[in-house]
C-alpha cells in the first residue's frame, strides 16, 4: 500500500471546494509521456495552478499504469525544483471502469479516482460507485462518478450517441452514491471529432465547423438541485483550430475537427463545473510541432530536437487554458 499522501500529492476535496466559491475550474489534463508530465507542471507552476494529471486505460495500457505513478510523484519533486514549495498535484484515474481498478489505483498512491458507470442501469452505478467510495474514503481518496453518456471515441471509452444527463437523478445519485465530484453531459464529447458536419453550422466566411452550443440549461438545473456540488465536464478540448490548420499543412489529414468553444468552457468555469478535462488539444499540440519541426528539418533524427517544440508548444497551450479559460492561475 503506497499512500498518495507520502507521495506529495494531494485530494480534490479542498481544490474544488475553493474553485466553486471562486468561479474557477481545475484544469484536468491527461498524460502518456515524460514531456507531457514536464509541460503540465511547467505550465502549473509558472501560473501557481493546482492542477489534475490524469490516466487514461489507454495512458496505461501504452505507458505502464506504475510508471507512470512514479512520473506523478516525480512530477512533484520536479514542481518543488522549479521553485512551488507547495504544489498542488493531483493524481487521478480518469474512467475507472471496475472497483478492482480503482481499488488498485488507491492502494498505489492514486489521490483520486473516477468510477464511471454511466453505461450501466442507474441502480448498478450508484452501487459500485458507492463500494468505490467507501473504500477511497477510509484512504482519504476522493471518487468522481459519472451520470448521463458523452458521445465521442477516444481511447477509454466510446460511444455513438450522447444522452444529457438527467437533472431530476443527481440529487438521489450524489446522495446516496456519496461521490465527492460528478461528471454530467451537457454536449461535450472525447475526441478530435466532437460533432458531426449534420451537428454544426458552417461559418461563411472560413469554411469551419461552429458547433452546437452546450445545454447550460441543464447544467443549471443540476446546480439548483445540488447546489456547490462539485461538477465535472469530460471531453472538454477545444480543438484549436491553428493547431489543424499546421497538421493539415504539413502531410496531416485532419478534416472538419472540431471541438467546444473556449468562451463555453469560460463561462463554464464560473459555475459549479470545477473540473474540466483536456486531452485532445494536447495531442493536437504535440503533433502539430512535429510534424512541422520534421518537415522544416528532414534530415534530423534526434527525437530530442522535434520532441522539444513539441514540449515548449503543449506548455503554451497548458497555460492559455490556465489563464485564459479556467480561470486557475494565481491560486496556490
Ligand atoms: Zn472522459
Amino acid at each position: 500500500m503506497v499512500s498518495y499522501k507520502e507521495l506529495g500529492l494531494v485530494n480534490t476535496r479542498e481544490m474544488f471546494k475553493k474553485a466553486v466559491a471562486g468561479g474557477y475550474a481545475i484544469p484536468a489534463f491527461n498524460f502518456n509521456t515524460m514531456e507531457q508530465m514536464q509541460a503540465i507542471v511547467q505550465a502549473a507552476v509558472e501560473t501557481k495552478s493546482p492542477v489534475i494529471m490524469q490516466v487514461s486505460k489507454g495512458a496505461r495500457a501504452y505507458a505502464n499504469g506504475t510508471i507512470l505513478r512514479y512520473m506523478a510523484q516525480g512530477a512533484v519533486e520536479y514542481a518543488k525544483e522549479l521553485g512551488c514549495p507547495n504544489p498542488q498535484i493531483v493524481l487521478h484515474l480518469d474512467h475507472g471502469d471496475s472497483f478492482e481498478l480503482c481499488k488498485e489505483c488507491i492502494d498505489n498512491g492514486f489521490s483520486s479516482v473516477m468510477f464511471d458507470g454511466s453505461a450501466l442501469p442507474y441502480e448498478e452505478n450508484i452501487a459500485i460507485t458507492k463500494k468505490v467510495v467507501e473504500y477511497a474514503h477510509k484512504y482519504d481518496v476522493t471518487v468522481e462518478a459519472e451520470l448521463g453518456v458523452l458521445a465521442g471515441v477516444e481511447d477509454e471509452v466510446s460511444s455513438a450517441v450522447s444522452h444529457y444527463t438527467r437533472p431530476e437523478e443527481v440529487e438521489d445519485f450524489s446522495k446516496r452514491s456519496g461521490c465527492d465530484s460528478l461528471a454530467i453531459s451537457i454536449g461535450t464529447s472525447h475526441g478530435a471529432y466532437k460533432f458531426t458536419p449534420e451537428q454544426c453550422t458552417r461559418d461563411p466566411k472560413t469554411g469551419k465547423l461552429v458547433p452546437p452550443p452546450l445545454a447550460f440549461n441543464i447544467l443549471h438545473e443540476i446546480e439548483k438541485r445540488i447546489p456547490g456540488f462539485p461538477i465535472v465536464l469530460h471531453g472538454s478540448s477545444s480543438v484549436p483550430q491553428d493547431e489543424v490548420d499546421t497538421i493539415n499543412k504539413y502531410g496531416g489529414k485532419l478534416p472538419d475537427a472540431v471541438g467546444i468553444p473556449e468562451e463555453q468552457l469560460r463561462e463554464a468555469s464560473k459555475s459549479a463545473v470545477c473540473k474540466i478535462n483536456i486531452d485532445s488539444d494536447s495531442r493536437l499540440a504535440m503533433t502539430a510541432a512535429i510534424r512541422k519541426y520534421l518537415a522544416e528539418n528532414p534530415s534530423h533524427f534526434d527525437p530530442r530536437q522535434y520532441l522539444k517544440p513539441a514540449r515548449e508548444n503543449m506548455k503554451k497551450m497548458y497555460i492559455h487554458k490556465i489563464v485564459d479559460v479556467l480561470g486557475s492561475n494565481d491560486k496556490l
